[in-house]
């Protein structure tokens, strides 16, 4: 029997700001979209959290059994800088600056946010579709939101018409807002606008001179809305109606909004059973942002080239430091925060990793396994609330600890399911892997010999023999192991 008709998974829903039992719209099945990242610039920290958050849903969703099909999309057009319907393309802006092609830039910044997913050990989507390889899509939708009447045109651009909508929808329902609220707060248009209303939002836009990413349509030579295409995607691979929709925080308006009212224009129903929104990543207590500085970018972390923290950190302690706290709750990234994931991440792997050495008895366990078994599946039915999660794998821990003091017993049986239980929670589901015992960095050997250069380089440096201390770390660079000397020594990263 498949495990989701054992457990009960409740999850959030935005749409209704409380937890529901969720029931997929066909049995067996989810339909899952999640709005990728605009490729224009290296993945941050922030985004790998949202998209680490998701990863973990779909894990836990594919070991309940469900036939998962997890659409991620790459946003490779129609984003402007300012996110609403002015500026300039994101992606066009980039490729002007760097003097390459735009499909250059969204290659390289693909290439980055696929070799950073792998790093942190993410399971790929089961569909990535890209922006641009659905421009015929988003032309049909716009057709139909035209026939529908909830569009107009207007010098070769299309624009939806929120307040036609909003007569019989209601505009604002997933973010809270009201039509009246918003027109009260919208800057009145400059006049250079084609809007009727500022709450409209670009469906098509023509395309001006400059603007290099265009294509042909029934209006003009242009490009589609940014919120358009995840409307065209998700209905091209999930159907008109599907089960979930994830993204950060802040696509919930309005992109998501905008979205909600593309596809009821359509087809006069909720795209969407269940909305997912992740909470947002901060650091040292301050929004990241690359303007003020306040970032990090992901490769830094890992390999500790960095002036905010004290070392490099592998990604299974990071991805254990994002899983520590709820995907809805704000995370701030510090360095007292990682060395204390690094910490607990250790004494878990060293638990497992003790488990062959256990001693198991005929005796019976001092530990209820079934139902600590459960509690690891209640905290994730719990709208995949991982830090409880986290807390009931420390209770196995101290267990283990106890047996290996000889305070406590446990039965062939329950080492059984406790084994499978933790290598299911910690491995598969969580993410992380198992990678303490040869050290973070791979092999055990590798980091003996690392340490012992490290402390003949010390050596060195008490002998003033700066030379040979300098070529050690000059050499040992050349080979891609950096050494970082901290306030409790040096430690080293390879890339
Ligand atoms: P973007 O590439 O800007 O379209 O963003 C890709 C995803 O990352 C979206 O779901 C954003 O909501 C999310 N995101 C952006 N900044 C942060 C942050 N600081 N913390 C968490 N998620 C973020
Ligand atoms: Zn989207």
């Amino acid at each position: 029997m498949q495990l989701y008709k054992e457990q009960e998974l409740k999850i959030y829903n935005s749409l209704t700001s409380q937890k529901e039992v969720f029931k997929p719209i066909n049995e067996g099945y989810v339909g899952m979209y999640v709005c990728g990242p605009t490729v224009y610039s290296n993945v941050h920290l922030g985004n790998v959290r949202t998209f680490m958050s998701f990863d973990m849903i779909f894990r836990y969703l594919k070991h309940l059994g469900f036939k998962v099909r997890y659409v991620r999309n790459i946003t490779d057009a129609g984003h402007l800088t300012d996110d609403a319907d002015d500026g300039e393309d994101k992606i066009a802006k980039k490729a002007r600056l760097e003097q390459i092609e735009p499909m250059e830039v969204v290659q390289l910044y693909t290439v980055d946010f696929h070799n950073i997913l792998n790093k942190f050990n993410f399971l790929p989507p089961s569909i990535e579709p890209t922006a641009t390889g659905h421009i015929i899509e988003q032309i049909e939708i716009i057709k139909e939101i035209l026939d529908k009447g909830f569009a107009y045109q207007i010098n070769g651009s299309v624009y939806f018409d929120v307040h036609k909508f909003n007569e019989n929808h209601n505009y604002g329902k997933l973010s809270g807002r009201n039509l009246e609220d918003l027109v009260h707060n919208s800057r009145a248009l400059d006049g250079q606008s084609d809007k009727k209303n500022p709450q409209d939002f670009a469906l098509w836009k023509k395309a001006e001179p400059q603007h290099i990413m265009r294509w042909p349509s029934p209006w003009s030579d242009g490009f589609p809305g940014w919120h358009l295409e995840c409307t065209a995607m998700s209905t091209k691979y999930l159907g008109e109606q599907f089960d979930i929709h994830g993204g950060g925080m802040d696509l919930k308006f309005p992109h998501h909004e905008c979205e909600i009212a593309q596809a009821e224009a359509c087809n006069n129903q909720s795209p969407v059973n269940v909305w997912m929104h992740a909470n947002m990543l901060k650091m040292n207590g301050q929004k990241m942002s690359k303007s003020t500085g306040n970032s990090i970018n992901p490769d830094e972390l890992l390999s500790g080239n960095n002036d905010i923290l004290s070392k490099a950190y592998s990604p299974s302690v990071i991805r254990f430091f994002m899983m520590q706290s709820s995907y809805r709750s704000i995370l701030d990234l510090t360095d007292d925060g990682l060395l204390a994931a690094e910490k607990a991440f250790k004494k878990l792997i060293e638990a497992m990793n003790s488990l062959p050495k256990l001693e198991v008895s005929n005796n019976t366990s001092n530990f209820d396994l079934t139902t600590w078994k459960q509690s690891c599946y209640d905290a994730m039915n719990d709208d995949f609330n991982t830090p409880i999660l986290i807390a009931e794998l420390f209770s196995a821990v101290k267990f283990i600890n106890q047996i290996k003091d000889g305070k406590a017993t446990i039965s062939k049986e329950d080492f059984n399911t406790l084994k499978t239980t933790l290598d299911v929670f910690v491995l598969d589901i969580l993410g992380l892997q198992n990678v303490s015992e040869n050290n973070a960095n791979g092999s055990n050997k590798l980091s003996e010999t690392v340490e012992l250069l490290i402390k003949m380089r010390a050596e060195a440096r008490i002998n003033k023999d700066f030379a040979l201390s300098d070529k050690i770390r000059d050499e040992l660079a050349e080979i891609g192991i950096q050494l970082k000397d901290g306030k409790d020594g040096t430690t080293f990263s390879t890339n």
